[in-house]
């Protein structure tokens, strides 16, 4: 080793002892006399005086410059009192250099290593290893390893095996695209990068282990988010005879023990509550709610039922709905303000928002103490009423979207149209009012999911979560019938408006397969030459089984406190799929197209 300790292990126990350290220069000071580098290496940063006495390690340290790449030797001291350096987990003590050696010179780099600044975000990925070089993204990087360590011990105290399973598979069906790779022994043929281990685990199962699971890599070829990317990492756990509550608890217990672990300072609340998918809805108007306010939807349609104003009348009558939220001290926005919240639920579809504004409590407010675009259509009456049922106060402003029913929002649920506009509209005021606690993970399951919905582009039904899903037996009889009203054994875990891991309990056997297939629309030949290994599997005495996956990249970044997962990721790529440092995607060699079959037609610009 070049070195006996590391910079950030220093401390004023070691007082006296002579270290040699390697690591790059963070700072340089030059006080004349005396020459001062803050030594910084992956446990963190020292500084070390360099006296005019020692004047070759002297030198050595006045040629060096920022991110140069030192070696020292010299003894632990003690600062002198009054320049400790609180901030600093080293700065009690301070290492006097006796020797000093240019391990490499660093040319400037493009942006500061050395504090946190605004850099542009492709710079940094062009250089992604300078970028980790920085405190807050080296920090998030050790964190991801102390969860998927966190992780891999709870889990093996548990009894669950750890296994690896193809990146070479068949497609998986998650609703994402495949990344395809061709396969060059059998020309016109392609593996898929799995999607999620789905099948494999699911055969596990059927192999016997019991309790499986892998820290596993899932391809997706689709649009890509602030919490999306095209290779993302989950924790891919099954089980076998288990209910859901069982997996519930014990997913419950590792993310509570686990957030507690890695982040005391945070409040995490436990147990999780658990919403059927119904009451979230109904109540955040999204599947993924962020509890940390309230804000909760209210829904007006049965009051606004013969009102006069036609938009409300005739959402209503159309089998729409017309719902909203209560915005306490909401009465003081200005028009610019709710102009912008206007176009926050037009970008969702919403035709417009209606607002109502309370001067005093809703009981007792006189006509002229309400404010309303529309008051001299609903009148005075309906609106005090719509101010009681949102619960409104004084200062209060009720926002409030309508939204047309139809023929295909009977399938959705005929909130389907005013609701995703609800939910952004919740998130962005509470956003603006400063409602939300940055230092609280309030984590809940979302549970009674539908087993399918309707999808109107190719005019079928899709599975709600994936196809190997099991229904409730109760709703069962209706799943030829009326199949939008199947719920099924399917769960989320989500926190703070994040969806961070789904699961459900599995099919197991090959009939009831069968019957989900034919409802997707999947002919007996396609599910045949698709799923023909798992039909099979499950006719040779298949566990009852279920799982979970949650994503670790969502995980890490909701730990570290990022909105983008890519902060959480060592090389990630852009929302436009490409790694701005190697280049990928980029073309290859005629040759090597040649040897797997393929010809390019690349469409023109
Ligand atoms: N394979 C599912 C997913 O990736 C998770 C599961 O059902 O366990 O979402």
């Amino acid at each position: 080793m070049l070195k006996s300790d590391y910079c950030g292990d220093l401390r004023a126990a070691d007082d006296g002892r002579e270290v040699a350290l390697a690591g790059w220069v963070h700072r340089r000071r030059d006080h004349g006399g005396l020459i001062f580098i803050d030594l910084r290496d992956s446990r963190g940063i020292v500084q070390v005086v360099f006296p005019p006495e020692e004047s070759a390690a002297r030198a050595v340290a006045s040629e060096a410059r920022g991110e140069y790449v030192l070696r020292i030797e010299g003894r632990v001291q003690r600062r002198r009192p009054g320049t400790e350096n609180e901030r600093l987990p080293t700065g009690e003590i301070e290492v006097r250099a006796s020797r000093a050696e240019i391990l490499n010179t660093a040319k400037t780099p493009p942006f500061y290593i050395n504090e946190e600044s605004d850099v542009d975000e492709a710079l940094r990925l062009k250089y992604r290893y300078l970028d980790l070089r920085r405190e807050r993204m080296h920090e998030n990087i050790v964190l991801r390893a102390k969860v998927v360590k966190y992780i891999r011990d709870f889990l093996t105290e548990r009894g669950f095996t750890e296994i690896e399973t193809p990146v070479l598979a068949n497609p998986t069906p998650e609703g994402a695209r495949d990344y395809l790779v061709p396969s060059r022994i059998h020309p016109g043929n392609f593996y898929a990068l799995p999607q999620s281990p789905q099948q494999f685990k699911q055969l596990l199962m059927v192999a016997g282990f019991e309790r499986y699971f892998q820290i596993a890599r899932c391809y997706r070829d689709e649009d890509l988010r602030a919490d999306r990317q095209p290779e993302f990492t989950q924790l891919d756990l099954e089980m076998s005879f288990v209910e859901q509550e069982d997996i519930l608890s014990l997913v419950e217990e590792l993310y509570a023990s686990m957030a507690r672990a890695v982040r005391p300072d945070l409040e995490t609340p436990a147990p999780f509550p658990r919403l059927t998918y119904a009451e979230s809805m109904r109540r955040f108007g999204t599947d993924k709610p962020d509890m940390r306010f309230g804000m909760e939807l209210v829904d007006f349609t049965q009051l606004v039922r013969e009102t006069e104003f036609a938009v409300f009348r005739d959402a209503v009558a159309s089998g729409g709905s017309v719902e909203g939220i209560c915005v306490p001290g909401g009465a003081a926005f200005s028009r610019k303000e709710i102009d912008a919240l206007t176009d926050v639920v037009k970008q969702l579809g919403a035709k417009g928002l209606v607002s109502l504004a309370f001067a005093a409590a809703p009981d007792a407010a006189a006509d002229d103490e309400m404010r309303s675009p529309v008051l001299k259509f609903i009148g005075g009456d309906v609106a005090r009423s719509m101010g009681r049922v949102a619960g409104a106060g004084a200062g209060d402003l009720v926002l409030i979207v309508a939204g047309q029913g139809g023929l295909r929002a009977k399938e959705a649920g005929s909130a389907a149209r005013v609701r995703p506009a609800l939910d952004a509209l919740r998130r962005t005021v509470a956003a603006k009012l400063g409602m939300v606690d940055r230092d609280v993970l309030k984590f809940a399951f979302i549970v009674d999911f539908p087993l399918v919905e309707w999808n109107d582009d190719e005019e079928r039904w899709d599975a709600m979560h994936h196809l190997f899903t099991s229904a409730r037996d109760e709703d069962m009889a209706l799943i030829e019938s009326d199949p939008a009203a199947v719920r099924s054994n399917a769960y989320d875990i989500v926190c703070n408006g994040w969806e961070i891991g789904s699961g459900s309990i599995r099919i197991h056997r090959r009939e009831m397969q069968e019957r989900i297939l034919r409802l997707l629309g999947i002919t007996a030949e396609q599910a045949r030459q698709r799923f023909g290994h798992m039909l099979e599997a499950f006719e040779y005495g298949a566990p009852p089984h279920g799982g979970f996956a949650p994503g670790i990249d969502r995980t890490v970044a909701l730990f570290a406190q990022e909105s983008d997962i890519r902060e959480v990721i060592a090389f990630p790529k852009t929302k436009s799929a490409t790694d701005l440092m190697t280049g990928a995607p980029s073309p290859v060699d005629p040759a090597a197209l040649e040897a797997v079959g393929l010809q390019l037609r690349v469409p023109k610009e």
